[in-house]
């Protein structure tokens, strides 16, 4: 065994079908009695009703405003509606968004957050927060962003259609696979990203061929756990630079950009990290992870191009300026020619060599 250096995220972990019904339980054991729910429009409302409702006279207000990238000025309004209600803890039920919005109001006033999670992004696992102003999306790390306590309810996730289930998976992968070869890699963080990505890999075909799979659901939002626990315990380098550059700067959507970008940074790393990738190639049962991951994604019904999520061919040069401009640490050296040929790759939706 090599040297290493490990720290643990502090946090409680509720895993379970139907376990929404745990969380006025959670409130009471953080000592709270004012609990105020956070959720997204369309489908979590649903859900968050239910919560609510399971709160009872606990819950003293709600919002639906969660929004992808989370916009400061949402956060500001909020949180002036949670003042006014005199909040003790905050409740955020739903996917990345809701989450996002929960540890930006924990960023602005220190109380403890329970997420109950409905998609596989991973965020309510790691002490990071993305926020958007004028525009503008800056990322940072801080523990009052760590939820206290996740509950994930496999229920709840049913209802995640094949397709969202397939890119918001993809995407919880990129996290473990980045971690396997990341500067900071430890033996924990790549034995908890081995499982979470044998999980996904192994439940999302079952997932497209049956929603209702319970088996499969349960084994994705473990990997979806698991993932996320990788996001949150090392640095991610060049497939998570990319992302937020192709998001940030050209408005792609979250979880297909990973889609699309992860098999062509597996292969641009895979001479560089080659030890970190066979363990991906292993957990996915394939010979080679770059090609495991695109086929992975192609064969779900995934994007497999920048190109059907929007990105003009003339933009990849901007994209690939800004990548090298100020380049995350990544296992191979960041060259602007081998990166401008990643994206044409990605542009067009080529599958990787090996
Ligand atoms: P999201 O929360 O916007 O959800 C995507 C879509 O799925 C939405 O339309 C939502 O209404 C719908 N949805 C969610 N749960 C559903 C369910 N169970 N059934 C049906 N529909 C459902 O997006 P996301 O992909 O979950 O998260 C992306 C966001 O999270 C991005 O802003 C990203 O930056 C952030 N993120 C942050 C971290 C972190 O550690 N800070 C990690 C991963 C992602």
């Amino acid at each position: 065994m090599d040297a290493f250096e490990y720290t643990s995220l502090p946090g409680r972990v509720v895993f379970g079908f139907g376990t929404i019904a745990r969380v006025p339980d959670e409130v009471s054991a953080l000592g709270c009695r004012r609990a105020f729910v956070l959720s997204a429009p369309h489908h979590e409302n649903t859900a968050a009703m239910c919560l609510l409702e399971a709160l009872g006279d606990c819950a003293v207000g709600l919002s639906s405003e969660a929004t992808m990238h989370t916009p400061v000025e949402v956060t500001d309004r909020v949180l002036q509606q949670l003042t006014a209600a005199g909040a003790d803890c905050l409740v955020g039920l739903g996917g990345g968004s809701t989450t996002g919005l929960c540890k930006a109001l924990a960023l602005r006033t220190d109380l403890p957050q329970i997420i109950v999670p409905t998609t596989y992004a991973g965020s309510e696992a790691t002490p990071i927060l993305g926020q958007t102003e004028q525009g503008r999306k800056s990322t940072m790390r801080s523990p009052k962003v760590l939820p206290e306590v996740v509950v994930y309810d496999v229920e709840l996730t049913l209802g995640l259609p094949s397709y969202l289930s397939v890119v918001s998976g993809m995407n919880a992968i990129a996290h473990a696979v980045e971690a396997l070869y990341a500067e900071d890699a430890n033996p924990i963080t790549s034995a908890v990203a081995e499982q979470g990505i044998t999980a996904l890999g192994h439940a999302l075909p079952l997932i497209v061929a049956d929603t209702q799979d319970r088996a499969a659901r349960a084994d994705a939002l473990f990997g979806a756990w698991a993932c996320g626990n990788c996001l949150g315990t090392v640095g991610m380098s060049l497939h998570h630079k990319l992302c937020h550059t192709l998001g940030g700067s050209f408005n792609l959507p979250h979880a297909e950009t990973h889609t699309v970008i992860l098999p062509h940074v597996a292969a641009f790393n895979s001479a560089a990290a080659r030890e970190a990738l066979g363990r991906v190639a292993r957990a996915l049962g394939v010979d080679c992870a770059a090609q495991g991951l695109f086929d992975l994604g192609a064969s779900l019904g995934a994007p497999i191009s920048l190109e059907a999520l929007g990105m003009t061919e003339s933009d990849l040069d901007k994209a690939t300026d800004i990548t090298v401009s100020n380049p995350y640490w990544n296992p191979r050296r960041i060259e602007r020619e081998a990166i401008r040929a990643l994206l044409g790759d990605a542009y067009h939706g080529r599958r990787p060599s090996c």
